[in-house]
């Protein structure tokens, strides 16, 4: 086994990450504002009585958002009962997964980033979201929160995952150091991020090609020289790609597994997928 960086240490108990559940709420919002931010990335604002409350501590959680039935326009968001959700009566509606890409309680808004792609329900509505429309919001129900004193921090992620790698790169610390990895399509869909730690940025660019189809992330990996020092990798982006990016991470890198979150945020030919990647 070649490391090219340190060897993996052992995980401290105070640099392991740790669980905080939170209550579970479903929540009815409204559209505020919708912005698009790339050609392919629309940025919905969330308002409403409703947001009060609402709790994201970690920088890749995820909220379940509910769509409006896309013939008649009506929301159904379950109540909570002792068991967890409890639906009424009728079709459930069309759920996917997103990251709350940053609350402000003071405003009362809540920003998500759809990721635009080929085909979906989540896509679709995102394309046509106008100010007033309706959209359920449940969770999160828990957040991982990811120590931040690690001598570096490794973030791969395609454009699903540009809202958690923000959010990160946001909470770290000055005198961090983050090294981040993000496939778009082109320059036109890269992002600015605001950070205080020093940040070694690199963009993959698929040029057209269908994402999840090539191994931009991987290639681009295994060209980078990583930093010394002890890290935490967090990877997220189509699940067969994620998967592989962990493979080498561990295998080949010298991650230690317990500082390392790689998940797949989309699968290909699958809809509304979670996988989370581990030994
Ligand atoms: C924890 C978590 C957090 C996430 N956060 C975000 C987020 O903040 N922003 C965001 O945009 N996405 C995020 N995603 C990914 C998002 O949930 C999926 O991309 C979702 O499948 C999109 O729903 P859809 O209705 O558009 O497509 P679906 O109906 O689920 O899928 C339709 C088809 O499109 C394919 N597909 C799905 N997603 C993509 C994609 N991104 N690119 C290309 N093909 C795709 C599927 O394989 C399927 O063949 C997150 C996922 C998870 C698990």
């Amino acid at each position: 086994m070649t490391y090219l960086s340190s060897p993996p240490s052992s995980p401290g108990p105070d640099r392991l990450p740790r669980r905080v559940r939170h209550e579970l709420r479903f929540r009815k919002l409204e559209v505020r504002a919708v912005q698009r931010v790339a050609p392919h990335l629309i940025r919905i604002t969330l308002g409403g009585e409703d947001l009060a409350g609402f709790t994201s501590l970690g920088f890749d959680d995820h909220a379940k958002i509910f769509f409006p039935d896309a013939g008649t326009g009506a929301l159904t968001v379950p109540t909570v009962g002792p068991d967890g959700p409890v639906w009424p009566e009728g079709p459930k509606p069309t759920m996917r997964d997103y990251t709350p890409r940053r609350h402000d309680a003071a405003a009362g808004t809540l920003e998500v980033d759809f990721a635009l792609h080929e085909a979906g329900p989540a896509t679709q509505w995102a394309e046509q979201a106008k100010v007033g429309d309706l959209l359920g919001v449940g969770g999160p129900r828990g957040s991982f929160i990811v120590p931040t004193d690690f001598d570096w921090h490794l973030l791969i992620g395609d454009d699903t995952a540009l809202p958690a790698i923000w959010r990160r790169l946001a909470e770290l610390p000055a005198g961090a150091h983050a090294v981040v990895l993000a496939e778009v399509d082109s320059e036109a869909d890269e992002i600015s991020f605001e950070t205080r730690a020093s940040l070694d940025l690199q963009w993959v660019h698929r040029r057209g090609a269908e994402p999840g189809t090539g191994s931009g992330l991987l290639d681009a990996l295994r060209k980078l020289t990583l930093p010394a020092g002890d890290f935490h990798a967090w990877v997220a982006c189509e699940s067969s790609a994620a998967k592989a990016l962990r493979t080498h991470l561990v295998g080949e890198r010298g991650a230690h597994p317990k500082w390392m979150r790689a998940s797949g945020y989309w699968r290909r030919g699958a809809v509304a997928t979670h996988d989370t990647h581990e030994d």
